[in-house]
């Protein structure tokens, strides 16, 4: 039986979104752009589609633009932004926990001579919202917040910060990558006060190589590809209809029974929380007082990360060191927390789906108590 608790790097697809996917292969293959009753029909696909990331999300259709995944909806607003609205203000604030899909193209805008401020969190992997505004002043064009952590499942008070950078500067843009919260906690567009949101199909049990960006009603921004104007332009490109069709279906298949799933998220991580705080070898890194129920991230004392990573898998569990993405490099989000090298160079990533149970948490522990009693011996 193989155990799968690293839904914070990818989920399994739905039932739903695969038949969806399916079904916009093989049956309905036309291109939404024809005139043709088979390109009317795709097109109408592409439409529910919005319709359902619309209704999660709490906002008018025409504000989604679907792109091929977070990291492309992030680039886009990221550059378009700068473009046009970074011509006299030069300032950009963002926190310094931003996956990297935000901490590049930022880079990238330093690089190229804009002023960036990263707002550090505290011991918990919070961002305190008075800290952030204080970075913020009149030569600021652009603030960017993500929603719950990717590493550590903290979630930032987005609303608190935008509201008031929105009072004290109307101008600035506000951006906020939701990719770990939505789904999971709600994400409404209004609430969060942001001109910008974006959020990935494959974290929701959609299908890799989709994704949305919602962009407020007034906001423009210049796209960065030109070609056959779909996506009202901003994303030009034939769409990938069984991707988007997954995305939508996954997502309408979730709404119904998001609270739920929160509620058996929370009690399998406090659970899990609550016995590894047993552990003397353990320390758990997922401490905010605010944070999702989905991750949890904690040291196990004297084991490599990947070590420990490589022992679970010989046990057909699957988890992640740190951040998928960083492919077990150091990890910046740690270290941001002021949480030292030894910690951050044994930390493993646990996160959770709707799916998971009690059972694969026990057999989880089993394991994590066996693989350190092991390979403390080889050491
Ligand atoms: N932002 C966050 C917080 C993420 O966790 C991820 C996925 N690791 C992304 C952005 C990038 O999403 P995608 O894989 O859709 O490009």
């Amino acid at each position: 039986m193989e155990i799968y608790l690293d839904n914070a790097a990818t989920t399994k697809p739905c039932e739903p979104a695969v038949s969806a996917c399916f079904y916009n292969m093989v049956e309905q293959y036309g291109n939404p752009s024809s005139l043709h009753s088979a390109g009317v029909k795709a097109e109408a696909a592409v439409t529910e589609a919005r319709k359902a990331i619309a209704a999660a999300l709490v906002c008018s259709p025409e504000c989604i633009t679907f792109t091929s995944g977070a990291t492309e909806s992030n680039n886009i607003i990221i550059f378009g932004a700068a473009e046009r609205f970074g011509k006299r203000k030069k300032k950009i604030v963002i926190s310094a926990l931003e996956h990297p899909s935000v901490a590049a193209p930022v880079k990238h805008l330093e690089d190229m001579g804009f002023t960036v401020v990263r707002v550090k969190p505290g011991r918990s992997g919070e961002i305190d919202a008075e800290e952030f505004c204080a970075a913020v002043d009149e030569n600021t064009f652009f603030a960017s917040c993500m929603l719950v952590n990717n590493e550590t499942g903290a979630i930032m008070p987005v609303r608190r910060i935008f509201s008031r950078i929105k009072r004290e500067y109307p101008d600035c843009m506000t951006h906020c990558d939701a990719v770990q919260g939505f789904m999971k906690i709600p994400v409404k567009a209004s609430d969060l006060c942001a001109d910008f949101i974006t959020v990935s199909g494959h974290k929701v049990h959609a299908i890799k190589g989709a994704g949305a960006m919602y962009i407020k009603k007034g906001v423009r921004i210049p796209p960065h590809t030109f070609g056959g104007g779909q996506e009202k332009d901003m994303r030009p490109g034939t769409e990938s209809v069984p991707l988007i069709a997954a995305f939508g279906a996954a997502v309408r298949a979730m709404m119904p029974t998001m609270s739920s799933a929160h509620e058996n998220a929370e009690y399998l991580s406090s659970y899990l929380i609550e016995k590894l705080n047993k552990l003397d070898y353990i320390t758990v890194n997922s401490i905010a007082e605010n944070r999702s129920p989905y991750i949890v991230n904690f040291s196990v004392e004297g084991i490599r990360s990947e070590i420990m990573l490589h022992y679970l898998e010989s046990r057909n569990i699957f988890v992640s060191s740190g951040s998928a993405c960083s492919k077990g490099a150091h990890s910046s989000v740690l270290s941001a927390m002021g949480i030292s090298d030894k910690l951050a160079d044994s930390a493993l990533r646990v996160s959770l789906s709707r799916t998971s149970t009690k059972g694969e948490i026990d057999i989880l522990l089993s394991a994590i108590a066996d693989g350190r009693s092991q390979l403390a011996k080889v050491k």
